[in-house]
């Protein structure tokens, strides 16, 4: 008998491959990482089963393992199962959830080890001996760290200063060690705050269900203290000896929220996001791994994190589309998190300020608990909000005369100023005033937006770059005009009204540079910039103490959306970005510019709670069956050629009607609204049901007969699974 080992390797085929085993002294385990051979390649796998030959198995046909590359698997229990939960779940292939859960240098092969750094100490007995400067200078910054300091670090305080270290250590004054690379516990921390009975309550509620899984809702409104919340739970459960696992929605916050967990919490902390290198993910992965890391802050893919010991999960700004990956491997971090606090029997806390109507249904359906805090703990007043008709005058392309005057008052208080417009460039739109000539995507169903101060033209779908010309390409007159306006018109202008005043745009555009996003944000504190017009990326949790006054400039873009959760993104946008003024001792006002100001979606969000609106719009979402009441997928799929897309589809559709006797609805397949962008054709084909399980089972019962059509190796598809957007 021979053991056949089978491997999930990262390719789009959805079934396992057998290899041999090529050492039977090797302690082979599920969750190790193999070096196959795969057609003429070499992959990286995972062993995900190991059985003994039986007579079914034809060995002659199958090739032997190159190498494996772990002693102890590398993926414990918890994450290969998560791994085979996300393939049946998403109905993607194993090998490509395995990659999704892996960080990058783990998944190229390189070993997991721990990295280790030299830390200098000061010796216990120090016996007086004649010193350098240097020496001293070393001697003196190292009583400062009696837990020593690592050779970095130190560099960069004092310099290079091998000799003096070598000679100190000889003399018997220091003493070096290897230790485990990451960042120290904070030793100066901040006291705690006196949590008020609200927060107090939340608290208390979470901790009795410490023991079991249990989801939290806290609703709390912005400027509540949630982050106080999860603080003082997360400060209990390190003393406990546990992890817990923190998610944030944007990369722009991370150094903001987690520098207040440093402050508070003596704890080693992980910091997991797309702005640290490969290295460093490595290292975090690993370190949450063994347990060496109490606290892991990250982004969307943390939620992946192998912990050894994981007490808590909490998801700040639950409700945020960032938590959803587009492409891929569709997942929901929020949908994973939960997940993993089920199987972990543990407890999870969603926070916001605009919970998501997914899980104010969970809370009205009794499956979380809901917790509120109800005001705002600094005493800060919620601000006033005004409607703006964008109709009436204006001050400037974009800004009304109302909202203007309103600045100018705020900054004669040397208050700050945060004016949001969800558009970058300069504007959206550039037309032949002769001809009515527009300029558009060669490639994309889209107008190419205007970027002044880069001279270009730039399609934002697919990133095509011409000169902006000067002269209209169909009839050669120069009577180029543009239409709209967007982040970068804004800030001209304003600082052409202002320009005394420092204007601070900030966009994808401008925050192109590490650290530029971290250093507008140090910036902003500091009171230097006064008024700061940004895109969404400014709208979430940042805390501004000095901004008195928001505007939103284009508010009325939400709501033309088709998309059927255009009101609740669009509600929460809005409160979110309303919640940025008056946060300190100041009180804030908001305006809010639209040409319908009659609305009665704008007239609901200024006159009634979230909460009133949100249950709205669940009413809404029950009549027509749609998520989170009832269930959707979308199956996508795009090609170069026109009709391929929509023939693939109406092929999938024709097979799923054909066997369906479930009450799934076939829709479509219909052309993407934007139907060509980056030189493909887009269509799409909706699955909706008014329950989940008959959509799971259709999709497994057809998956492997329809990536076996002849189109489905030609054309570019996906199965998107509660899908965020079916546009
Ligand atoms: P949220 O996360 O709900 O937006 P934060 O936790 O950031 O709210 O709190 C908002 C502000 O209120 C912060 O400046 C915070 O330090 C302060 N704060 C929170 N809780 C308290 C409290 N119990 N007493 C005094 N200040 C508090
Ligand atoms: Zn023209
Ligand atoms: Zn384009």
């Amino acid at each position: 008998m021979t053991t056949i080992i089978q491997v999930s390797v990262p390719c789009p085929l959805r079934f396992n491959f057998d290899y041999l085993n090529n050492n039977e002294a090797h302690s082979w385990q599920i969750g190790q990482r193999v070096l196959v051979p795969f057609g003429s390649r070499q992959l990286i796998g995972i062993i995900i089963s190991i059985r003994q030959s039986s007579e079914d198995d034809n060995l002659a046909k199958l090739k032997p393992i190159i190498e494996c590359l772990d002693e102890k698997p590398l993926l414990d229990e918890d994450l290969l199962s998560l791994s085979h939960w996300l393939s049946a779940y998403y109905h993607h292939p194993l090998g490509d959830c395995f990659q999704a859960v892996l960080p990058k240098k783990l998944r190229q092969g390189e070993q997991a080890q721990l990295e280790t750094e030299t830390i200098w100490q000061l010796s216990s007995s120090q016996e007086k001996s004649t010193l350098g400067s240097k020496q001293q200078q070393i001697i003196d910054l190292l009583q400062q760290y009696p837990l020593g300091l690592s050779q970095t670090e130190l560099y960069k305080k004092i310099g290079s200063c091998k000799p003096s270290l070598n000679s100190l250590e000889e003399k018997k004054r220091l003493s070096q060690s290897q230790q485990i690379k990451q960042q120290p516990i904070s030793t100066n921390l901040s006291e705690p705050c006196n949590l008020n009975d609200e927060q107090q309550d939340a608290v208390e509620s979470v901790w009795k269900s410490a023991q079991q899984f249990m989801p939290f809702l806290l609703q709390g409104i912005t400027g509540s203290g949630k982050t106080e919340v999860y603080i003082e739970l997360t400060e209990r459960m390190v003393k406990q000896g546990k992890q817990v696992l923190i998610l944030i929605p944007e990369i722009g916050l991370t150094s903001q929220f987690v520098s207040r967990f440093r402050q508070r919490v003596a704890a080693y902390i992980s910091v997991l996001n797309s702005s640290i290198s490969d290295r460093e993910r490595k290292q975090s992965w690993l370190l949450a791994k063994e347990g060496l890391a109490n606290i892991i802050i990250g982004t969307r893919s943390a939620v992946f994190t192998p912990l050894k010991n994981i007490g808590l999960i909490i998801i700040d700004e639950e409700h945020d589309g960032s938590y959803k990956q587009q492409d891929g491997l569709r997942y929901h971090a929020r949908n994973i998190a939960l997940i993993r606090a089920q199987r972990a029997k543990i407890p999870i806390i969603l926070g916001s300020a605009t919970p998501s109507l997914e899980s104010l249904y969970k809370v009205e359906q009794e499956r979380y608990k809901l917790l509120e805090l109800t005001y705002r703990a600094t005493g800060a007043k919620l601000p006033k909000v005004h409607l703006v008709d964008s109709t009436g005058p204006k001050a400037a392309n974009g800004v009304s005369s109302i909202l203007y005057r309103a600045i100018a008052e705020q900054l004669d208080r040397e208050n700050q100023v945060l004016l949001f417009i969800n558009r970058r460039g300069f504007a959206p739109v550039l037309m032949c005033h002769e001809c009515n000539w527009q300029a558009s995507c060669s490639h994309c169903d889209a107008k190419m937006i205007v970027h002044q101060r880069k001279n270009t033209l730039c399609c934002h779908h697919c990133g095509l770059i011409q000169r902006l010309p000067t002269q209209c390409p169909k009839c050669q007159t120069n009577d180029l005009n543009t239409y709209g306006a967007g982040t970068e018109q804004i800030e001209l202008s304003l600082q052409a009204y202002f320009p005394d005043t420092t204007v601070l745009r900030i966009d994808r555009d401008s925050t192109q540079k590490v650290n530029a996003f971290a250093d507008m944000v140090t910036n902003i504190q500091q009171g230097g910039a006064k008024i700061l017009v940004g895109t969404q990326m400014l709208a979430k949790g940042h805390d501004f103490h000095n901004v008195t006054l928001v505007g939103v400039l284009d508010a009325d873009q939400g709501l033309l959306s088709a998309d059927f959760r255009a009101s609740e993104t669009l509600a929460q946008l809005i409160i979110q970005v309303t919640g940025r003024a008056g946060r300190g001792e100041k009180s804030g006002e908001v305006y809010i510019q639209t040409s319908q100001p009659q609305h009665p979606f704008w007239q609901d969000l200024i006159n009634q709670p979230y909460r009133v609106i949100a249950n709205k719009l669940l009413k809404e979402r029950e009549t027509i069956s749609m998520p989170p009441v009832g269930s959707l997928c979308v199956i996508r799929a795009e090609d170069q050629q026109e009709q391929l897309a929509i023939q693939f589809l109406s092929d999938v559709a024709a097979l799923l009607i054909q066997h369906n006797q479930q009450q799934v609805l076939v829709l479509g397949p219909v052309p993407a609204i934007m139907e060509k962008r980056a030189g493909r054709y887009r269509a799409q084909l909706l699955l909706s049901c008014p329950t989940r399980k008959p959509i799971h089972q259709l999709l497994d019962h057809y998956i492997d007969i329809i990536s076996a059509q002849k189109l489905a190796k030609k054309v570019r598809w996906s199965i998107d699974i509660d899908p965020l957007d079916l546009l």
